[in-house]
Parts: structure tokens; sequence; C-alpha cells
């Protein structure tokens, strides 16, 4: 087994034109549109900018970092997509320009693994040409989204049509959206619990997908819709997968996309400890600055060593995922679950020890701090609460311990 951190001479090139591209277009596209409001002021401005930097990225061949050349993608592997994903989110909208933000990432993923080549290239060209939007449904109001087994929303089969009815909330993109891929329960009596759902792709607008509202969250409106599903007819080909098998098309699509998730909090949480560095050597208090004060040290120590712990598991974890596209058998499940909980958790806490050394002015909206905060509280609970992945975990241990007489291969499985 090689271990071995560097990179080909190639993978170092695109990993610095990544940055070199977010640094000098996105960067500044996005102080452009923050400066001038044009979000707020100037809707045909902003589109226009977004759009520029999307040109400009295609031109420069960054598109599409997750998807295999194909597709119009730069074909990367995971471990190579965790470089990228990681420049690219040093700037939030630098995922977006690159087109691999969620939720149309793990929806790619999705359909280029479950789809029939009639729906692949009738939704998966247009995501993947940047000219169409996606949204995913499956959380619902009225029971936990922690336990898909739960899933109210129902799809009969009526000739050769399914209807839907049922509620979702929390929809990403939903108003954005061309299409949805949505999660009903079609089985009475699956023969285990998770083989209740199925799959559906719902072309947007529809007649029976009523929007109801944007929902207001701590971070403003952003986007994440409640949805009431009325008689929502679909065609019977447009099951994406087969019946009852929504479960695991969901937890297919969730294995790459909570890492990508990691790759893009790494970003920020970098972001917030150089911030808080940079501060600490400016800032003057009781006869020293505060990157020599003892306490401050050990906020950047603490921030540092936990930094490095999520590197490791993320690229540990993408180096599975990697794996299992060579050999069916490798799980990447435990280290997935692992990488996103812990790395969920750091982002928090090392955002808070940021504000915390720049005072007041990491309370306020002059920097970034405050929205990274607001934005990264989300990361503990959506994609796995952190109490259900480490419910997983604690089972895979113990289960590992009472069948090897060791926890070894519940922590990673690694050669020491
Ligand atoms: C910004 C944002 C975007 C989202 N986007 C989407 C989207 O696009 N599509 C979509 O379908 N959903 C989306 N969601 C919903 C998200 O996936 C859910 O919030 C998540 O799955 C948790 O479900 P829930 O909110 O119903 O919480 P619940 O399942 O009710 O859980 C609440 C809490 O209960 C505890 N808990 C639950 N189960 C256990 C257990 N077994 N043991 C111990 N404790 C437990 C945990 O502390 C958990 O945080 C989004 C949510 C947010 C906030």
């Amino acid at each position: 087994m090689a271990i071995d951190f560097s990179l080909s001479p190639e993978l170092e090139a695109i990993r610095l034109r990544v940055r070199t591209f977010i640094d000098s277009v996105v960067k500044p596209g996005e102080a452009r549109i923050h400066d001038d409001k044009l979000r707020e002021t100037d809707k045909t401005g902003y589109i226009g900018e977004l759009l520029r930097m999307r040109k400009a990225a295609r031109a420069e061949g960054l598109w599409l970092p997750h998807m295999p050349e194909e597709w119009g993608g730069m074909g990367l592997g995971h471990v190579q997509l965790a470089m990228v994903q990681a420049e690219a989110a040093k700037s939030s909208l630098g995922p977006w320009v690159l087109n691999c933000q969620a939720p149309d990432e793990g929806n790619m993923h999705t359909l280029a693994h479950w789809g029939t080549d009639e729906q692949k290239e009738k939704y998966l060209r247009p995501l993947c040409e940047g000219t169409a939007w996606s949204c995913f449904a499956m959380t619902e109001p009225e029971v936990a989204g922690s336990d898909p087994t739960l899933i109210q929303t129902t799809a009969y089969q009526d000739g050769d049509e399914w209807v839907i009815n049922g509620h979702k909330w929390f929809i990403s993109n939903a108003r954005r959206a061309g299409f949805a891929i949505l999660i009903a329960r079609t089985e009475d009596n699956p023969e285990i619990p998770q083989a209740g759902n199925t799959a559906f792709i719902v072309d947007l607008p529809a007649q029976g997908w009523n929007d109801v509202r944007e929902i207001e969250t701590m971070h403003g409106g952003t986007g994440h819709s409640e949805i009431m599903i009325e008689d929502l007819r679909v065609h019977q080909s447009q099951m994406l997968g087969g019946r009852g098998q929504g479960h695991l098309l969901g937890q297919y699509r969730l294995g790459p996309a909570r890492l990508a998730h990691c790759m893009r909090w790494i970003a920020q949480a970098e972001t917030a400890l150089d911030m808080m560095v940079d501060r600490s050597l400016k800032r003057y208090s009781h006869g020293s600055l505060l990157a020599e004060k003892q306490g401050i040290q050990w906020l950047i120590a603490d921030s540092t060593m936990e930094l490095y712990q999520a590197k490791l598991m993320v690229l540990h974890a993408a180096y599975k995922i990697d794996a299992k596209s060579r050999d069916e058998s490798v799980d990447f499940t435990a280290e997935v679950s692992m990488a996103k909980h812990f790395v969920a958790n750091m982002l928090n806490r090392v955002i808070d020890r940021s504000i915390q050394v720049h005072g007041a002015l990491g309370y306020s909206t002059d920097t970034p701090l405050a929205h990274m905060y607001q934005h990264a509280r989300w990361a503990r609970f959506a994609d796995g609460a952190d109490e259900v992945h480490q419910m997983r975990i604690a089972q895979r241990t113990i289960g590992a311990y009472t069948s090897d007489g060791s926890t070894r291969r519940a922590t990673g499985n690694l050669p020491i």
C-alpha cells in the first residue's frame, strides 16, 4: 500500500489554476455583487455577473470538477476533487461558478448512476451544461427527516401514471429548479422498512406542485421552499431507479454529496483560521499582541489541529470512495459518516473561535464571519444529524468488536 500525500505536477497545476481563478475572477465578482448590492437592487446585473463568471470558468476548463469528461467535466477522482472543492469554496460563489454546488452536484451523481439513457439526456445534460437547476425533495415537516422510513408523501399507480400527494419542506433551489427528484412512499408492506420509497423526476413547474413559501432561516430567506403536493401526476417513465429503491438512491447520493460538503467546509474553516491569526497579529491588548497570549495561542492551536484532522479524514474518505469505483466490495460509509460529523463540528468551533478573537468586529457583518457562522450551524444536522451519525458510528464499532474481537476495522481500517 502506497501512502503518498504529494500531488502530481498535473494535479498541482489544476489546484493552482482553481486558486488563481477564484482570486482573480470569482472574489472580485463577488465583491462587485456585494458592494453594488446587485442581488437586492439589480437582478439582471446580478445574474449577468454570475453568468459572466460561469462562462469564464468554462473557458478556463474549470467546469464540473466532479463529473466525467464525457459529460463535459474535469474527470477528477474524489481525492483530486477534494483539492479543487477546497480551493473553490474559498469564495462562497466558487462552487456555483464551477457548477459543483449542492444540490445539483448530488443530483448529477444520482442521475449519472441511476438514470436511464433518456433521463440522462433530458435532465443530466442541461444540469451539466449549466442551463438548468434542480432540487431534491425528501424532508417533510410532519415526520423526522433523520428517518426516511417515516416518509408520508405517497405515490399510487393509475394506469401509466403515478399520482403523488404529500408535503415537503426545506427543498433547496425549488423555485429555480427545472425539475425535482422527489422521494415518495410507494410500497405498503416492504420486505424491509428501507424499501418503501421510490424516487420520481418531476418537471417543474407542475400542476399539483404548490409552492407555499420560501422558509426564512437564521441566515435569511435563502431558497429553501415548503411545497404542498396535491394529485401531482408523473408518467411511469419518470421513475428514477426501481420501485422501492428510493432509500438506496438517497444513500448512494449522500456519500459523495456529504463529503463534498466537507471539502467546502474545510475551505471555510481555513478562511476563519487565517482571519483568526491575522487579527491576533494586529490587535494589541494588555501589553502585547493577541498572538502572544497563551489563551489565544490555544484557540489557534486547537483550530489548527482540528483542521489537520479534518483534512486527513476527508482525504481518507475520498480515497475510499475512489477505491470503490475499482472494487465494488469497498465500503466508504463509515469513513464518510465520521468525516461529516467531525468536519461539521470543527467548522462551527473554528468560526466561533475566530469570532471570539475578533471581538465585536467578529459579531458585526463587516467581516464574513457572522454570515459564515449562520451558515455553518446547518452543517450539524443536515445530511445526517450529529446524533444519527454517532449512533451509526457506535453501532459499527460495537459490531466490529463483537465480530473481530477488535474495534480496529471501525477506526478507518488503517494499517496502524
Ligand atoms: C439549509 C437547509 C437545506 C436543506 N435542504 C434540503 C433539501 O434540499 N432537500 C431535503 O429533502 N431536505 C433538505 N433539508 C432538510 C435536512 O435534510 C433535514 O433537516 C435533516 O435531514 C434532519 O431532518 P429534520 O430537520 O426533520 O430533523 P429530525 O429528524 O426531526 O431531527 C431533529 C434532531 O433530533 C435528533 N435525532 C434525530 N434522530 C435521532 C436519533 N436516532 N438519535 C438521537 N438523536 C436523534 C438530532 O439531534 C436531530 O438534529 C435542508 C435543511 C436545511 C436546514
